[in-house]
């Protein structure tokens, strides 16, 4: 059993959000305020260019047992509706990668604008049927590589949702390519304490969740990966 003075610093509450956060037919969705935790005001267009690729683990041990999948999904989808109210630049570009490559509910490269961040909400789920996602972050890296050298243009970020227990043949060679990623990194520990690599990484921004964390933890990582190098571009 791990240490208490290993876990994460921040720990997550396994509570839902209120099914009115990301929008329902007919209703004026809620500010993230309204869910019991409020996001900064987003810089003002026009912003950098930026693409960042979101990527889910969605392996049996991030999903089975008492994970608080929905809320993953939930405050990630807040963070895009909350920046996605606000550009209209379109130089703010967002990609869903699952840990298996090629799922249906993969998005493409994305203009985070309000239509945008509709598109992106059908990607924040994992794959639909009897789904039992891999524990593989190498192929997921792949394409958002692929994503990168398709858009020269655009400084890409990558976002890594996961528990870090990888089964890729070489799980340490692929924890060195994410600290080697050549824009920002992101890497959201889910559960467990940070790798060690991770940890140690100067390029890698790491934010553990747990059990208790405060609700809006997962929302403000999502934000942090997308403002954090979108600094406004003084016209
Ligand atoms: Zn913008």
């Amino acid at each position: 059993m791990t240490p208490p003075s290993l876990l994460p610093a921040v720990l997550v509450r396994p509570e839902l959000l209120p099914p009115g956060l990301i929008g329902t037919p007919g209703r004026r969705p809620r500010r993230p305020g309204d869910s019991g935790f409020e996001l900064p005001d987003p810089p003002q267009c026009p912003h950098d260019r930026l693409l960042v690729v979101i990527i889910f683990d969605d392996s049996y041990s991030v999903t089975g047992g008492n994970d608080p999948v929905g809320n993953r999904y939930r405050e990630a989808a807040a963070a895009l509706t909350h920046l996605g109210r606000r550009c209209r630049c379109g130089r703010l570009r967002v990609a869903i990668v699952h840990f298996d490559r090629g799922t249906s509910v993969d998005v493409d490269p994305t203009p985070l604008n309000r239509r945008g961040s509709r598109r992106l909400a059908g990607g924040l789920a994992p794959p639909p049927g009897r789904y039992s996602g891999s524990s593989k972050l190498g192929p997921a890296l792949d394409r958002a590589q692929e994503i990168a050298d398709a858009h020269p243009d655009h400084q890409v970020a990558v976002c890594v949702f996961s528990d870090f227990e990888l089964l890729d043949p070489q799980p340490e060679a692929v924890l060195d390519r994410l600290c080697a990623w050549p824009g920002p990194a992101h890497a959201v520990v889910l559960h467990n304490p940070p790798p060690g690599r991770l940890r140690d990484a100067p390029t890698v921004t790491v934010t553990g969740i747990g059990w208790a964390s405060d609700r809006g933890s997962v929302a403000r990582a999502v934000y942090g990966a997308l403002t954090t190098h979108s600094l406004h571009r003084k016209a």
